[in-house]
């Protein structure tokens, strides 16, 4: 894209209020570990309530709030709101707590952090550490530890005080908040996929009526354990284009694979996914809609099916016509994990723009 994209990124102004500004917020610092994404589902159930025509929760969790169009086309847009996190597995007698991962962590990831245990009786701050670098042992030092190995320090003096507030069972997630770096950059755990839920919300909230096709923005459930709440999802709603919105790794930090993952920046604006899990006439409607509309975006490329939503949207039922837009992502599944606004704006304007576009008897069919 060269020229051109450079100078669409330098052009694009984010147009989120205020409210929008402190719905990410709001999500970003609100538990939501899958299995445990109820809080984060009633802000989103709260913030959707003014604009929505229609606000439904299903048996497994998942929301959807819906804007109705006068025609019989549905799309659906998925962001999986769930985040990793941990649940307490075992207290031992000196009131440590050991953990099951919910997700994929790095062990190495999760020493030297905050976290916060969600108690019933309200939150419990903890830590996760080890032992300090003066009594490793030489083969201890050259060895990522183990996740069973790790354990929360709460404080607690024994066994008997830690049961007073912590059960087996509650979540575990790193110590959330958000700390806007420069450049409009976001930093702080769980963008993954904070990001998605904002942007299908946030395009939902845009959009212009009257529109043709019904727009179901939906907050999925259990992404992070295997892509489960967008299946049930994708199923009660029966779309028949489907868009799902999640972070993606950006390559423009040390270390990246750019031959494999292709170069995407932070900043430079939405990523358009193609390959076998996307449907190449909705890729070609993304393409035109940011054309039309200046947004700017990246093209990225993957040979298999995805590793989010995208994948269970596309088969479900007889199938679904399938897009991924996705957030550039700094460091994923850590404490740290960056994200740009100005791409998270532009996907919310390329999906609204998506959405208004859709016409009777528009197909989708390759
Ligand atoms: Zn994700």
């Amino acid at each position: 894209m060269g020229a051109s994209e450079a100078d669409a990124v330098r052009q694009w102004e984010p147009k989120s209020d205020t409210v929008a500004k402190q719905f990410f917020r709001q999500l970003v610092e609100t538990p939501r570990p899958s299995g445990y994404e109820q809080s984060a589902q009633e802000h989103v159930r709260r913030y959707a309530a003014d604009w929505a025509d229609q606000i439904t929760t299903d048996v497994h969790g998942n929301v959807v709030c819906c804007r109705r169009g006068t025609g019989a086309g549905r799309l659906m847009l998925a962001g999986h709101c769930d985040q990793i996190g941990m649940l307490v597995s075992h207290i031992d007698d000196n009131g440590f707590l050991y953990f099951q991962p919910i997700g994929g962590w790095d062990s190495q990831q999760l020493i030297g952090q905050h976290v916060t245990v969600w108690g019933n009786s309200g939150a419990v701050a903890g830590v996760i550490a080890r032992k300090p670098i003066h009594l490793l042992r030489p083969e201890e030092r050259d060895k990522a530890p183990k996740l069973e190995d790790l354990w929360v320090d709460i404080g607690a003096k024994d066994r008997a005080e830690a049961e007073q507030c912590v059960r087996i069972g509650d979540p575990i997630t790193l110590y959330l908040e958000l700390r806007p770096l420069r450049n409009e950059l976001l930093c702080g755990p769980g963008m993954d996929n904070a990001s998605g839920v904002w942007v299908v919300l946030e395009a939902l909230r845009r959009v212009k009526s009257p529109l043709c096709w019904s727009v179901f923005a939906v907050s999925t459930v259990q992404e992070e354990i295997g892509l489960r709440g967008a299946q049930t999802s994708a199923f009660g709603v029966d779309p028949q284009v489907a868009i799902a919105v999640d972070v993606t790794h950006a390559t423009d930090s040390p270390g990246m694979d750019k031959n494999s993952l292709g170069r995407i920046r932070v900043g430079a604006g939405p990523v358009i996914f193609r390959g076998p899990n996307m449907n190449p006439r909705v890729v070609d409607r993304l393409l035109d809609c940011c054309r039309q509309a200046d947004i700017p975006f990246q093209l990225a490329a993957s040979g298999r099916a995805m590793p989010n939503d995208a994948n269970p949207l596309q088969v479900t039922r007889a199938g679904v016509a399938t897009g991924l837009v996705s957030i550039p992502n700094r460091y994923m599944h850590s404490a740290v994990e960056i994200v740009s606004w100005r791409d998270l704006d532009a996907a919310a304007e390329l999906l609204a723009r998506f959405a208004e576009s859709l016409a009777e008897g528009d197909s989708f069919i390759p």
